[in-house]
């Protein structure tokens, strides 16, 4: 068997341009465009080209975006009052704090200080809560993402048996509740988990969060299996590469995501789609 590929940048690109339209319909009517403020606190590189990624993205579709760099020394109390001010903002539906922050700023502090309904990354524990319960509001984008794509190449998630590897709090957990609310049953693995591969071998659905290059063995997978590969690591040539031996797998696999091209645009795109969803939800 050889896989089929799973091409998220493909299907990233059509959800913006369907995105685009209901903004272009907005303006048509005369109504707000939607609006998303990012805010970087220091000047860590990768921080500065995510942030980059993330003025263009809104640029393409049509959202306003608002971009606030502030130095390395902001007080907690600084960024604090700038989230407020923009919970207050009514042009503004989403508001982004870049990860990480300097030291001396508490993330919990920052990602509840940001009101649950401009939360566009999903990591607020009232939006956390709400899937927990089944009844998602704002959903972390990752797992959002990579329901997206199981979705688009699966009639039907019920009855799966899934296997997510790493269970961080911003993808590898959501990505579990996201699984289970499809019908999915869920084996959630991490460091301390001593048969992965059995775990990995038994399962229709294999989603790999960890970031460890070659973790999960092609040889593994189940013939027929989707493999989603979440995991990002830049290896000594400057290539980047995933959790999953990318060629034996595709030998077995049924779908497969490849890295980079695979999750990571629809990580982006998703986030596009919450600012709508705030907007369209919250505050029109
Ligand atoms: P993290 O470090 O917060 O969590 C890693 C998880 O992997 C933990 O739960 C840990 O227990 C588990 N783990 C560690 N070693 C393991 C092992 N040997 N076997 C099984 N599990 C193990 O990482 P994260 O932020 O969740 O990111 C994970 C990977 O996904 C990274 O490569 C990151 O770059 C990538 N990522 C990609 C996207 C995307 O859009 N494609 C988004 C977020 C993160």
């Amino acid at each position: 068997m050889t896989a089929r590929i799973i091409d998220g940048k493909a299907i990233a690109a059509s959800i913006r341009h369907d995105l685009k339209k209901v903004v272009d319909e907005m303006k048509v009517k005369g109504e707000r465009i939607p609006g998303l403020a990012v805010i970087l606190v220091g000047n860590d590189p990768a921080s500065n080209v995510y942030v980059r990624g993330k003025r263009r993205d809104c640029e393409e579709v049509g959202f306003k975006s608002d971009s606030r760099s502030l130095n390395a020394t902001t007080t907690e109390a600084e960024l604090l009052g700038m989230i407020e001010a923009l919970n207050n903002d009514p042009t503004i539906d989403g508001i982004l704090v870049q990860l990480p922050l300097p030291e001396h700023i508490d993330p919990l502090a920052v990602m509840e200080a940001i009101h649950p309904n401009k939360d566009v990354d999903g990591f607020h524990p009232y939006n956390v809560g709400r899937l927990v319960l089944r009844h998602p509001g704002l959903r972390p984008c990752t797992p959002m993402g990579v329901m997206e794509l199981l979705n688009r190449t699966h009639d039907s998630l019920l009855g799966m048996d899934a296997t997510v590897i790493g269970v961080s709090n911003h993808v590898g957990r959501p990505m579990a509740l996201e699984l289970l609310l499809q019908g999915c049953s869920v084996a959630a693995t991490h460091r301390f988990t001593n048969k992965t591969e059995e775990y990995v071998r038994y399962a229709d659905i294999v989603i790999s969060a960890v970031g460890i290059p070659g973790l999960i063995k092609g040889e593994w997978i189940k013939p027929g299996a989707t493999v989603i590969d979440v995991g990002i690591t830049r290896d000594a040539n400057g290539k980047l590469k995933g959790d999953v031996e990318f060629e034996e797998a595709s030998k077995r696999a049924g779908w497969i995501t490849p890295v980079p091209g695979g999750v990571g645009p629809m990580t982006r795109v998703s986030m596009l789609q919450n600012v709508l969803y705030a907007k369209q939800h919250f505050h029109s």
